[in-house]
């Protein structure tokens, strides 16, 4: 046995000790440990400083109540919460999530990802994490409002343009960010850039919403071209049909490649003829503004089926693009889309794969680009729209596209630099781990110990 796994095991007792009952946390840190022990073997600067036992533990968590009234004039109570996992290399950084499965370690899981994604990104920020168990499905758009107000009645006096930065995530669309910063600038009495994803005529970005899918399929491209290929005439089997799943079929539409599907947690839709410019139209007004289920895909477009309660990973691909939620893709699933001639997997959600799922990509040696670095479009343009805020400027769409394209390149070769295994295989869950690692650990040893 080598030495590391040895202090690998050691180190996931303490970590499960530590945080009960946090199973999707443990998962991503597991994860993580696993590409790090070796590199940290080789490196025993960073094991003498503990980096990676400290980068483990959020240097603050903040939990608290959120009363707000509903239509009927009841008391409903949920409750909020925000990670501030590391200010290494920047103010805290990540979104919020509104949904019924929000607890403690699942933002635990998303804030310790956003760590790294975000060095991965080049930008200087840090991770955080945070959101609610509240579900805004089936809401008035008045009790979303109220809600929104009540969680920033708390939220507002931990953030900052220079402190901690969220975001939009499952959930948290423009309408939220909007609430939210509303009631923000009115408790602080001050415009800034204190949160991203914000409405174009009130300091927004233009491609924030559209850059974590394009920004997924960015990477794809980047992955096929090291095997000389490209998108153009690739079928693509893609999940969710919220904001990443919908620009991931944009962009695949715009690189000549064939989107067939969608789905939300209902089921999901197969179009045999792929989507195009009309139809994801459709989807958008569908999903944004009527707040509908992806079957009414199916009644509209009358050759696409609609599969009840099923994922779409059975569908026939050459790539696929989980962009639902954490832990979507199974072994099975994996074993399928591989059986199916599936030649890559980049994922616009975060740890959509279980480790399992991952065990069969690497052991197939498909092209695999895992969350923190394919879908790390996102929060590099959020950090693109914090620039323009502090400049009071703003960029044109070719401007923010073409330096989203470039850090999606960037991040990539990151990925090749620190995962190439031999000249044919790049183990990119490697390269996104110890790309990610070295800058914050860097900055940590030269700051002391804070
Ligand atoms: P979104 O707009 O709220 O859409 C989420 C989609 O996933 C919806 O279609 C939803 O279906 C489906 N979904 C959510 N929870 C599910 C579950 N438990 N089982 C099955 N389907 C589920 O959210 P999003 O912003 O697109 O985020 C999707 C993923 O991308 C998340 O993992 C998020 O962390 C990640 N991500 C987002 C960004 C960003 O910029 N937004 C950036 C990086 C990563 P229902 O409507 O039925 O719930």
């Amino acid at each position: 046995m080598a030495n590391y796994d040895v202090s690998l095991n050691e180190f996931m007792t303490k970590i499960i000790a530590k945080n009960p009952g946090e199973a999707e946390f443990h998962q991503a840190v597991k994860e993580v440990a696993e590409s790090l022990m070796p590199f940290i073997e080789e490196n025993p600067k960073y094991k003498h400083a503990k980096i990676l036992e400290r980068i483990a533990e959020p240097e603050r968590v903040i939990l608290f109540r959120v009363p707000w009234l509903d239509d009927k004039g009841n008391i409903q109570i949920n409750r909020g919460y925000r990670i501030e996992m590391s200010s290494a290399i920047g103010p805290y950084k990540g979104g919020l999530r509104f949904h019924p499965t929000v607890n403690l370690g699942v933002l635990k899981f998303l804030a310790f990802e956003q760590v790294f994604k975000n060095s991965l990104t080049t930008l200087p920020m840090g991770g955080g994490k945070g959101g609610s168990d509240f579900d805004p499905k089936g809401k008035s758009d008045n009790e979303v409002m109220r809600f929104c107000q009540s969680f920033m009645t708390e939220l507002f006096r931990h953030i900052g343009a220079d402190t901690d930065v969220p975001a939009g995530d499952i959930g948290v669309g423009g309408r939220e960010i909007g609430f939210l910063f509303g009631q923000y600038k009115r408790l602080k009495n001050e415009f800034t850039g204190v949160l991203t994803g914000k409405g174009l005529a009130w300091g927004g970005s233009l491609i924030r919403p559209e850059a974590t899918g394009y920004g997924c399929v960015y990477f794809a491209e980047q992955m096929l071209k090291t095997k000389g290929m490209d998108c153009k005439n690739k079928t693509f089997v893609i999940s969710g049909s919220g904001n990443v799943a919908q620009y991931a079929v944009e962009k695949v539409i715009q690189l000549g490649g064939k989107a067939v599907t969608l789905s939300d947690s209902d089921g999901f839709i197969y179009d045999p003829d792929g989507m195009n410019e009309e139809k994801l139209n459709f989807v958008l007004e569908l999903k944004n503004v009527k707040r509908g289920r992806i079957k009414e895909y199916a009644d509209k477009y009358k050759k696409a089926e609609y599969h009840a309660g099923k994922t779409p990973w059975g569908v026939k691909c050459d790539i696929a693009l989980p962009c639902a939620t954490q832990n979507e893709v199974n072994e099975a699933d994996a074993k399928t889309l591989v059986k199916n001639g599936c030649i890559g997997v980049s994922e616009g959600a975060n740890m959509p794969s279980t480790p399992e799922a991952i065990e069969v990509y690497l052991n197939s040696k498909i092209l695999y680009g895992p969350g923190k670095a394919a879908n790390a479009g996102g929060v590099a343009t959020s950090g693109l729209e914090m620039s323009q805020n502090s400049m009071r400027l703003n960029w044109s769409r070719e401007e923010v596209d073409s330096k989203l394209h470039q850090i999606m390149i960037d991040i990539h070769e990151t990925c090749v630099k620190y995962g190439r295994v031999n000249k044919d295989y790049i183990n990119y869950v490697n390269g996104a781990n110890i790309g990610g690692f070295i800058k914050v650990a860097d900055a940590m040893m030269a700051q002391g110990l804070v």
